[in-house]
């Protein structure tokens, strides 16, 4: 069942629903629906479209907004599912400073990362291993996080998040949806990491 983004009275992004939550919000006059799914769902007396989004009626004060919670999802999107040491699809996250050298699992020391830099970094401090970052990680800002943060990704929902950042996280939303993902790009801060032995390959298995 896909879900439905809610926003404000006000267009502010509130959260996503699930399709039920958001039928029952529009049938109850709670809510309009502004952007419709293209489906149409039936039930034993009507029809009615699908909402894709929706915009409560009335408004709501939302009274405080703590961080964005770290979550793997919430990471991945941040930096674009793509390894930051080597663009490579990312498939873990790495701390920059290793926690068994003290590095907190907050925001600001954690990042997506490929199995290959991962396993290569291990316990080390970048600049053992002569790896740079284009820039720090850093915690995400923008009501529109709340929504990039489930991971849970429409196209249709980009016009109304895109004014409350994460401007280029929803550039992924057509590579996630519609397409491959495009071929991994190695940073050009950094040489891609040499395996042993991937230069002198075996001459037989
Ligand atoms: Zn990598």
């Amino acid at each position: 069942m896909p879900h439905v983004l809610v926003l404000n009275a006000s267009y502010e992004p509130l959260g996503v629903v699930s399709m039920r939550r958001a039928l029952i919000l529009v049938l109850n006059h709670k809510a309009i629906a502004l952007e419709d799914a293209g489906t149409t769902l039936h039930s034993a007396t009507s029809a009615v479209p699908a909402p894709s989004v929706v915009k409560l009626t009335r408004f709501v004060r939302v009274p405080y907004r703590g961080p964005v919670p770290l979550t793997r999802r919430a990471l991945f999107a941040r930096d674009h599912g793509r390894c930051v040491y080597c663009g490579a699809a990312a498939t873990s996250v790495d701390h920059v400073i290793p926690r068994s050298r003290g590095g907190q699992h907050r925001w600001d020391n954690v990042v997506a990362a490929c199995r290959r830099c991962n396993h290569t970094k291990a316990d080390r401090h970048l600049a053992d291993l002569g790896w740079r970052m284009k820039r720090p990680p850093a915690a995400p800002s923008g009501l529109a996080w709340r929504v990039i943060g489930t991971g849970i990704k429409d196209p249709r929902w980009r016009p109304y998040l895109e004014p409350y950042g994460g401007l280029d996280q929803f550039r992924d939303f057509e590579h996630h949806d519609h397409t491959e993902l495009p071929p991994a790009v190695p940073s050009p801060v950094r040489t891609r990491p040499v395996r042993r032995g991937e230069q002198h390959a075996p001459l037989s298995a």
